[in-house]
């Protein structure tokens, strides 16, 4: 249920509203709009009976919402959420370019990818410091370490930077290293580090799961945004199907139906969907012509030396082809993927 206010309904109106919802035991969270605020009502387990709120001064309509996800529901919000991460801004009539390698191994790798990266276009770098790896006998990651190396990043080149939380043992530490967490396609329907996420300051880049719906990607999104963190990038990075021609298939087909659905900014990692390198750059021009507002692309200044997912990452000079072609796609469909977003 969502209780929308009149524009011109006062600071008293709209805490009235909030208080006799809250009287009746649930939730209400208000929702600033450029208009006017609307008020959203959670943890209501049953329907809300409406026509009382609708009664209630300042109040100029009550809408149910039909979708078990609320707060990342245009439903609730109709404009894009545009999320500013260090200056850098993600979200809709933005392209947002993340680039780096899977792993952070040294100092040097980090710092030679992201001058290169940054060189292209990027404007965020990645890499991970804790890498949920399949194998326990592979590279797991340089722990703290590599956050700081991060962070030297950072300071040198002017990026921020996005990382792996793994868990919830180490969400603290990625929090106060990283501009943005990132919650891994693995762990997108662990709820309780969910709920960390939903009390960090930071913005959470949250991965689709292997096999997740739509429907139960945007649920963990309300997880996060349920418990205070509306600064949720939402990332596809292919699913699993029968497919061996390629790691995981990206699901394209997603990236409209997000847009129509949710206000969050959807951007898509054509590297961990294809697996190997040459599927990468033909799936991003594809992502960025469906209306996708970022990337986040791996990229190795040596791949065949890489610690992990050497095999999917570009040479910089191939990231440098791939800034190149995505600019005019973006510019040429920029219009018809903001008609789409309403
Ligand atoms: C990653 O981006 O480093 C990663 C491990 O990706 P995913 O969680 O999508 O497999
Ligand atoms: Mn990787």
């Amino acid at each position: 249920m969502l209780v929308v206010m009149n524009n011109k309904a006062t600071e008293e109106e709209v805490e009235n509203v909030v208080r006799i919802i809250e009287s009746k035991g649930y939730t209400a969270r208000p929702i600033p709009g450029g208009q006017r605020t609307a008020i959203c009502v959670l943890h209501n387990h049953g329907p809300v009976e409406g026509a009382s709120l609708h009664a209630l001064p300042g109040v100029k309509d009550v809408i149910p919402v039909t979708h078990p996800y609320k707060l990342v529901s245009r439903e609730t919000q109709s404009t894009d959420t545009v999320i500013d991460v260090g200056g850098v801004l993600v979200g809709n009539g933005y392209l947002t370019v993340i680039a780096g390698p899977c792993a952070v191994e040294s100092e040097e790798q980090a710092l030679t990818i992201a001058r290169q990266v940054k060189r292209a276009g990027a404007s965020l770098f990645r890499g991970g410091a804790f890498k949920p790896r399949t194998s326990p006998y592979a590279f797991q990651g340089l722990g703290e370490d590599g956050l700081k190396i991060l962070a030297k990043v950072r300071e040198e080149t002017g990026m921020p930077v996005v990382t792996e939380a793994m868990d919830h043992e180490v969400f603290d530490i990625v929090e106060a290293y990283a501009d943005v967490v990132q919650i891994g396609a693995r762990n997108m329907q662990n709820f309780s580090l969910l709920r960390r996420a939903g009390r960090s300051s930071r913005p959470i880049l949250l991965k689709r799961g292997m096999a997740a719906t739509i429907e139960e990607w945007l649920m963990a999104a309300e997880y996060v945004m349920e418990g205070g963190n509306s600064r949720v990038i939402l990332c596809e990075r292919g699913v699993r199907t029968f497919a061996h021609h390629s790691r995981n298939t990206l699901d394209l087909s997603a990236i409209p139906v997000v847009n129509k659905e949710s206000h969050l900014p959807i951007i898509v990692d054509p590297s961990h969907a294809a697996g190997r390198r040459d599927q990468v750059i033909p799936l991003s021009r594809a992502a960025v012509a469906v209306g996708c507002q970022g990337l986040m692309v791996e990229v190795h200044h040596n791949p065949d030396a890489a610690l992990s997912d050497g095999a999917q990452s570009l040479y910089p000079g191939q990231f440098e082809d791939l800034c190149r072609q995505i600019g005019p796609i973006f510019d040429t469909f920029r219009p018809l993927a903001s008609a789409l977003a309403v």
